[in-house]
């Protein structure tokens, strides 16, 4: 199992000076989660954060797996993506990568798109009681997480560090949603346009 899966940075062709976030919804996200994401990821790369209309959910559903293929959302993403806009698309159901079991997110570091999903985030996906508390704030980490991968940032050994890889849920729940001073002074680098 792993969190997440980013592309190596080796053909960097995107200007990664961060003018603006755009969130957008596949299908149906909830008002709330999208607000406490904007609010919270405006203050944490003090840029301004916008919200798109939902787009369509991919038709990349595999019937074995019973998960959505994740690279086709990233390719939707893609299509709509505004020069030098980070844009995080947010979807409700449980993604995969061929080589990994499931991914909480992905990023394309060189086109500047990631995406995450809710699904393994709701505790009831684990026969728990719903926590929206819980659910928002790992949501932030995961949205952190994968904006840090576009601004060049790799996996940190901090476990308390937002850029820390997890394994399992349990990392998501020890780290927080800000990066260790070590990424901080590398994402202050990257939202001056310099390349990391
Ligand atoms: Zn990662
Ligand atoms: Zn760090």
């Amino acid at each position: 199992m792993a969190q997440d899966s980013f592309w190596a940075i080796i053909f960097f062709t995107v200007d990664n000076l961060m003018s603006n976030i755009s969130l957008v919804p596949f299908n149906k996200i909830e008002k709330e989660i999208l607000e406490y994401l904007k609010q919270n990821l405006s203050k944490i790369f003090d840029v301004e954060v916008d919200e798109r209309p939902p787009i369509g959910i991919p038709k990349s559903y595999d019937k074995r797996r019973r998960q959505y293929l994740s690279w086709p959302f990233l390719e939707a993403l893609s299509e709509i993506r505004l020069s030098s806009e980070y844009v995080l698309g947010i979807t409700e159901v449980d993604l995969f990568v061929p080589q990994l079991n499931f991914i909480f997110g992905e990023a394309a570091p060189m086109l500047g798109i990631a995406v995450i999903s809710l699904a393994r985030l709701r505790p009831s996906f684990y026969g728990l009681k719903e926590d929206r508390e819980i659910l928002k704030q790992r949501a932030l980490k995961e949205a952190v997480h994968e904006l840090g991968h576009l601004l060049g940032l790799k996996h940190c050994p901090d476990p308390k560090c937002v850029m820390h890889f997890s394994n399992t849920l349990m990392d998501t729940d020890i780290k927080g949603y800000n990066f260790c001073p070590s990424c901080g002074r590398k994402i202050d680098i990257a939202k001056k346009g310099k390349f990391l």
